[in-house]
């Protein structure tokens, strides 16, 4: 029987754990956030994965990160460094937002020169769900943060259409597949939604397919990675990777036949991985900061995952799959949500109606 150990315990790390269950993959995730004097009973033959890029140096996670078979290893913290990230895809010729490392040379007039009057910097490490980011505005005169140097990129503002992800998984054979697109919606930074999939986006499939093929085989990558694209017109620009399950995948555990989950452990444990089937047509809810809501669970087409987590504001407690087995159910669900979610879900789920009505 197969073990696999994850570098971190949120709710990514108990989705695989979930998702080993019917494999018979006993998946432990790890909490190496709380210190701790605790060793593991690491076996030669277990598998270590990661749900996060980075995390915090003690025993516990080098007994983990040391291990001969923790897989990815050294491609987390090269992706972990937006430095490092930006040089693959320019080595790659792979398109990206245009972008420069702040150093202690760096110009404000120069940024505004070569990327306009807005510049986001965004810092080399650590960010997540748009923490991290600080925006350069011309017109404020806004100038670079002494503390800022040496620590961020600095990134052309891009005027995107809309915000796309592409979800796939490399075997250890090299063989790649991947789910249709995901539409992003993101509010403040922070994933809101994702519909997936979309007919409208399929010519852009292949073109986001041949981008990230190149990026895990450069790497040589095993399991499930995300990128995150800014689509705009019909070219794709690559906003950021992730060496991970991905939350703009989650909808794949109630549209498909096999989800992310399950992909990354296959590709981890060498078992055999199919075209995920697509059973359905189906939009992700991110729940951020607010108050678990029973009434969600009566929704006929609804999905509830509730990461038991402590509510505070920002905070992504749980998310929504809704899936659309037919547009009356659908659209009654959304209605639903629409009187009973809090003012900032207004705007998604008006989006999410526009798409699909
Ligand atoms: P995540 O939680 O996805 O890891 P993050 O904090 O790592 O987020 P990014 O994904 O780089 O940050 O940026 C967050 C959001 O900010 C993007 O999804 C996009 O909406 C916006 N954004 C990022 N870069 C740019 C850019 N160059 N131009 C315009 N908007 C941007
Ligand atoms: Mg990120
Ligand atoms: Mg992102």
């Amino acid at each position: 029987k197969s073990k696999v150990w994850v570098l971190g315990n949120g709710q990514l790390g108990a989705m695989l754990t979930h998702a080993g269950e019917p494999l018979a993959i006993e998946v432990h995730a790890v909490d190496i956030m709380t210190p701790t004097d605790e060793i593991l009973p690491l076996a030669p033959h277990d598998i270590i994965t990661a749900e996060r890029e980075q995390w915090p140096e003690s025993a516990l996670s080098l007994q983990l990160s040391s291990h001969p078979h923790f897989v990815n290893g050294p491609v987390f913290s090269r992706l972990a460094d937006r430095f490092s990230q930006k040089s693959l895809l320019e080595q790659l010729n792979v398109p990206t937002a245009p972008w420069v490392l702040v150093d202690d040379t760096t110009q404000v007039a120069t940024l505004y020169q070569n990327y306009g009057p807005r510049v986001l910097m965004k810092r080399r490490t650590g960010g997540y769900d748009g923490k991290g980011q600080h925006w350069l505005k011309q017109a404020e005169a806004g100038d670079i943060p002494h503390d800022w140097r040496n620590l961020a990129i600095a990134e052309q503002a891009i005027n995107f259409d809309e915000e796309i992800s592409l979800v796939g998984v490399r075997t250890r054979a090299g063989e790649c597949v991947f789910y249709p697109l995901t539409l992003n919606l993101h509010q403040d930074g922070i994933l809101m939604a994702s519909i997936a999939p979309l007919t409208r986006l399929n010519h852009l499939q292949t073109q986001a397919e041949t981008m990230l093929s190149a990026i895990m085989h450069e790497l040589d990558y095993v399991g499930v990675m995300a990128m995150e694209c800014f689509r705009v017109g019909d070219k794709l620009l690559v906003n950021e990777l992730a060496p991970r399950v991905h939350n703009s995948g989650h909808w794949t555990q109630a549209g498909t036949h096999m989800d992310q989950f399950q992909l990354h452990l296959r590709a981890l444990c060498g078992v055999t991985i199919p075209q995920p089937q697509v059973n359905f047509q189906c939009v992700m809810v991110n729940l951020i900061g607010i108050e678990h809501d029973s009434r969600w669970l009566s929704l006929p087409n609804a999905e509830l995952y509730w990461y038991n987590k402590e509510v505070r504001p920002g905070r992504k407690v749980g998310h929504l799959n809704l899936s659309v087995p037919n547009m009356a159910v659908f659209k009654s669900s959304i209605t639903a949500l629409q009187t009973w979610m809090p003012v900032q879900y207004q705007a998604p789920l008006a989006w999410i109606l526009a798409e699909l009505t």
